[in-house]
């Protein structure tokens, strides 16, 4: 039993999220992160329309009696959403926890904090992170290098920006980016966060809605299998290297890139059927460096159990026998 700002915060018992993942993170898996105990958040971007997010929604609370929430990325987009009309879904839904991600959420906030929804800003830097703070948010998940996705600009790993945050921050905060197992979580709480958020790691378990051959490759690759895109547009994105990726560096080396030149390769809907479908070697698929440490495909009941067991032992046996 692990107790913390976080776990208080939520209203769950372990000190582990489930952040948002284009296209996964849906009920099936964000009910099973629930039942474990977790702190999961559905996407909302991958349901076509606020109504969609609406019935999905309802179907986590059908899998679920525990807490979880709706994940909203405002980073740039090829088909721009109206995030109003998903904000008012959630709202309606009695959603009480938003994820935000990728662009200062302060447009948004009077209506999410009209409506008492708590907020914790997903983000890439100490000066995002204060900034977050500034506004109004309750948490922030400030994001290493290690990560999947999108990890910002600066490239500054866990080990340094998760104590950074801390020391500038006073409210809770969660440690992401590289995390994957019972050692991350001790080491997010020995560098000040107080919870862990893992990616990666929940898309290889059983419940994920994604075609096997994904889960196996997030298994079969390791931590020097990922490659960084969209560096020349500002809007990098760490992924998993394959044949589409190639092809994507090579037309930004050639420079001068516009997001047209590569939208036919890295469209989110591309993306979306190789996870339907399976063919990792096309699409894009954002995959963090933590793969190197992913070895099976659990079940999230298994997988937080086997990480919570891990965790204490540390604390229990290790740190015991360290102090002498
Ligand atoms: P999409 O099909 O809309 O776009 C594909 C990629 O191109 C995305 O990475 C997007 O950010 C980027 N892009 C689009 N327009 C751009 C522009 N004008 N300038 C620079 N980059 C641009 O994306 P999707 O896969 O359907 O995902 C929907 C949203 O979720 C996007 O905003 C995407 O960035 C985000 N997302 C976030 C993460 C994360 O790590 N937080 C992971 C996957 C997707």
């Amino acid at each position: 039993m692990l107790k913390t700002r976080i776990t208080e915060m939520f209203g769950v018992a372990r000190p582990i999220v489930q952040g948002g993942l284009m296209w996964i993170a849906r009920a099936e898996l964000t009910s099973a992160v629930a039942n474990a105990g977790g702190m999961g958040f559905m996407t909302a971007l991958s349901f076509a329309d606020p109504q969609a997010l609406r019935a999905e929604i309802r179907k986590c609370r059908r899998m679920t009696d525990n807490p979880f929430g709706i994940n909203l990325t405002f980073l740039p987009t090829l088909r721009p959403p109206d995030y109003p009309a998903y904000i008012q879904v959630c709202i309606e839904e009695g959603i009480r926890f938003i994820e935000t991600a990728g662009r200062n959420p302060e447009p948004y906030l009077p209506q999410l904090k009209s409506a008492g929804i708590k907020v914790i800003h997903k983000c890439t830097s100490v000066r995002h992170a204060l900034k977050a703070e500034k506004i109004g948010c309750d948490a922030v998940s400030i994001d290493g290098f290690e990560a999947a996705g999108h990890p910002g600009e600066d490239d500054v790993t866990s080990l340094i920006l998760v104590p950074l945050t801390r020391d500038a921050l006073r409210i809770p905060i969660v440690a992401s980016g590289g995390f994957a197992d019972g050692r991350g979580l001790v080491a997010a709480l020995g560098l000040g966060a107080d919870g862990m958020n893992m990616g990666t790691r929940f898309v290889a378990t059983r419940e994920a809605p994604v075609h096997d051959n994904v889960k196996r490759a997030l298994v079969d690759n390791d931590e020097r299998a990922t490659r960084l895109i969209m560096r020349t547009l500002r809007n990098t994105e760490r992924v998993l290297h394959n044949p589409t990726v190639d092809t994507v560096l090579e037309i930004e080396r050639r420079g001068d890139t516009r997001i047209e030149d590569i939208a036919p390769y890295v469209s989110g809907l591309i993306g979306k059927t190789m996870l339907e479908q399976g063919d990792t070697q096309k699409g894009i698929l954002s995959a963090g460096q933590c793969m190197g440490l992913i070895h099976d495909i659990p079940t999230c009941k298994e997988l937080l159990d086997g990480i919570m067991a891990q965790a204490e032992s540390i604390i229990k046996e290790r740190f015991g026998q360290v102090l002498g």
